[in-house]
């Protein structure tokens, strides 16, 4: 089976046969070594400086890693702006709400790209002390939100940025030092094809230095997860085997050509979806130059549910996604991350055109462009 899920991924032979690495106490200085490496291996994708930037490990999906970095890093005397345009800006919102952050949302439709205008506004009408928090990939219809022209507003008043970058990080630029970026959230099993269950925050040393430990949460407590890994030990029992698999995952990710490459080979698979669905008629949800390479989202044809365009395509060896909230009904969705061959998108392609055909062929209502 094909998954074209946003995670978790197909995975490659040699990353599903790390996870069978041997046993290993998470006490023992072997596991240390394991841990460091990941963390370096981590800050290397983006060639970020050790000095500067930590990388702390997490057991859990990259939810875990976006909830730890907000109930670490927003401190209680500030305030926390979520850009919301999409099901996980939201879940930005409501993990603020569930730590008793004092939080401002900027809410624009799902389809929109964020409103800019009002984050400055909110920004210049606030006193005391700002974060702001944002999806870089917003999974929900695709769209990579423009975090240079957000990252813009924020430095112009002075305010950091937490990034969601979980189904980024790997796959699309990301600005560290550009955006005034003071940490992202991701996870192993998105465009770095791991398995779930190790996901990372990597967050400047001076706000880490800051943060209080234990701060609103124990077990998601970022300062303290620090902590324990610069001393080469680990909080709580991780997800081994899932360590194991992001290791082989990152070396695979570092011989192909790091990000860049991956994000050249995302594009060139969606880009092949996207005409092959363009000359039967299905159109992209957002705008290309919008969506980013790791998803896309396409409007359903019309007379062809999204139950039977799953199906349909399940029985031929690939899982899409559906749309989220009310978008259920009028979209579905492809990602091109995991290890995904040529040959698979020519199936997938011949699938798409089979399933399109006998929609027509079989006396449905074909009214494309209608
Ligand atoms: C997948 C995803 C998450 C986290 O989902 P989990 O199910 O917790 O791994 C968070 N944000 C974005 C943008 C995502 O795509």
């Amino acid at each position: 089976m094909i998954l074209l899920n946003p995670g978790p991924v197909t995975l490659s032979q040699r990353v599903r046969a790390a996870l069978a690495q041997p046993d290993l106490c998470h006490r023992e200085p072997e596991f240390g070594d394991l841990q460091q490496r990941l963390r370096t291996g981590l800050l290397g994708v983006y060639a970020l400086d050790p000095a500067c930037w930590s990388s702390v490990l997490l057991t859990g999906s990259g939810t875990a890693a976006v909830e730890a970095m907000l109930s670490s890093l927003v401190p209680p005397d500030v305030r926390l702006i979520t850009l919301e345009n999409g099901v996980y800006g939201e879940r930005l919102t409501r993990i603020a709400r569930a730590h008793r952050i004092d939080v401002t949302p900027v809410h624009v439709a799902w389809e929109q790209m964020p409103d800019l205008t009002a984050l400055d506004d909110v920004l210049a009408g606030l006193e005391g002390p700002v974060a702001v928090a944002a999806v870089h990939h917003e999974t929900t219809t695709g769209r990579l939100n423009d975090m240079a022209a957000v990252g813009a507003v924020c430095r112009q008043h002075g305010v950091n940025l937490l990034v969601d970058a979980v189904s980024s990080f790997g796959g699309e630029a990301i600005g560290f030092e550009d955006w005034p970026v003071a940490a992202v959230a991701a996870t192993g099993n998105k465009c770095l094809h791991g398995v779930p269950g190790a996901a990372f925050v990597i967050a400047r040393r001076q706000v880490l230095d800051l943060t209080p430990s234990p701060g609103r949460s124990l077990y998601l407590d970022l300062a303290g997860h620090a902590r324990a890994q610069d001393a080469g030990g680990t909080a709580f029992t991780p997800g081994i085997p899932a360590f194991y698999a992001l290791e082989e995952a990152l070396a695979e990710l570092a011989e192909q050509g790091g990000w860049p490459a991956r994000h050249r080979r995302y594009r060139a698979l969606a880009e092949q979806l996207r005409a092959a669905l363009a000359a039967q008629g299905v159109m992209p949800y957002i705008p290309t130059d919008d969506a980013s390479v790791v998803l896309r989202s396409y409007h359903l044809p019309p007379g062809l549910d999204y139950a039977t365009l799953h199906d349909e395509l399940k029985a031929a060896g690939f899982v899409i996604y559906a749309g989220q909230g009310g978008l259920a009904e009028i979209l579905f969705r492809v990602s091109t991350m995991g290890a995904i061959e040529d040959g698979d998108m020519q199936r997938l392609i011949a699938a798409f055109e089979r399933i399109l055909a006998d929609r027509t062929g079989s006396g449905q209502q074909s009214q494309e462009g209608t």
